[in-house]
């Protein structure tokens, strides 16, 4: 007991590694761009004070987005889906597996829930016994089911869902503004230094290291960011893109899909003052979310529009999705 309590704890206190390693990198790249580069390299006064706030500009930015990446909790489901305790005993003295179905169903007809498991039951979380909402996923790193959940991240030791999808986003693109925003600038004294033309011998260790980390971070993140913008415009999460959500009538992958401007308002909301700013303004509260399917039940006119167009919808698709909304429509 005290083996496995301690074990836990080991493998709590390893799993914020990637996070301190990225914070020392960070912390290195300050020092080495404010003081070796911009105090101790730069003659110029006017050029150091203007490299000095955009530098600082960007690098508030990028923590702050960072932090609350890291320690915005992800949310777990409400406690209506949680099953209560007599439901809970007529589950498990149950054996026969089509009538533990049929209690689920049961449970879940008060539920807004339309996505199943891969033979059209009722998503159902063991663990943490409860009805799983609609991209809700059980986390095994964290141990709990998270709304919305995109992945588990190491590199922020957290959970990528529907509370912090928006900071994590924010947190690729100001990393990749700060990444290039160093290399822009440090590239004309990288040269310096290289020709010879500068020779202080301790800065220009720094110099050339910044570039070649900022290059290097720039170009990993370079990929994350572009997968996860056109998940964001397709309004996928990872998990999703990988296992398409199923539906009364079959996996769908476009499901959530709402058009290009829609999608991204799902995620940073409908002001779009608010939309660079790491504050909370995703659309919903993570339990139920739109889908292609029920709108266009709502409104048949918009299945027509062009905004609905997907390039990457095949016909079989197309036939699902008319299918699954007369099933919803059906149900409501
Ligand atoms: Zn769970
Ligand atoms: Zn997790």
């Amino acid at each position: 007991m005290a083996l496995s309590r301690g074990l836990r704890c080991c493998q709590r206190a390893f799993a914020w590694v990637p996070v301190a390693i990225i914070a020392l990198v960070v912390l290195w790249s300050y020092y080495a761009y404010v003081c070796e580069l911009c105090l101790v390299t730069l003659s110029n006064p006017v050029e150091k004070v203007a490299y000095l706030t955009v530098f600082h500009i960007l690098f508030v930015l990028f923590v702050w987005t960072y932090w609350k990446s890291i320690f915005t909790l992800p949310v777990q489901p409400d406690k209506k889906y949680h099953m209560s305790y007599a439901d809970k005993e007529r589950y498990e003295n149950e054996e026969r597996p089509e009538v533990q179905r049929q209690i689920l169903a049961e449970i879940a007809r008060k539920l807004p829930v339309y996505t199943r498991t891969g033979n059209g039951g009722i998503r159902f979380c063991d663990r943490c016994q409860l009805i799983k909402p609609d991209r809700c996923h059980h986390c095994s790193v964290c141990a709990i089911c998270v709304l919305k959940m995109d992945h588990h991240c190491p590199w922020v030791n957290n959970c990528i869902g529907f509370s912090n999808y928006k900071f994590f986003l924010l947190f690729l693109a100001y990393s990749l503004l700060y990444c290039l925003y160093i290399a822009a600038t440090v590239f004309k004294y990288f040269i310096k230094y290289w020709t010879g033309e500068l020779t202080n011998g301790r800065s220009k260790f720094h110099v050339l290291f910044l570039l070649f980390v900022a290059v290097m971070f720039f170009v990993s993140l370079m990929f994350l960011f572009g997968y996860h913008c056109w998940l964001v415009s397709r309004n996928r999460s990872t998990l999703e893109a990988f296992s398409a959500p199923v539906f009364q009538n079959g996996p769908d992958k476009n499901g959530f899909n709402l058009g290009f401007v829609k999608n991204l308002q799902q995620v940073f909301g409908e002001e779009k003052k608010l939309w660079l700013l790491p504050v909370v303004s995703s659309l919903g509260d993570g339990h139920f979310f739109p889908m292609r399917a029920l709108c266009e039940a709502q409104n048949p006119l918009l299945a027509n529009e062009e905004q609905w167009e997907d390039d990457g919808i095949d016909e079989e698709t197309h036939d699902s999705n008319e299918a699954s909304s007369l099933a919803i429509e059906r149900e409501t």
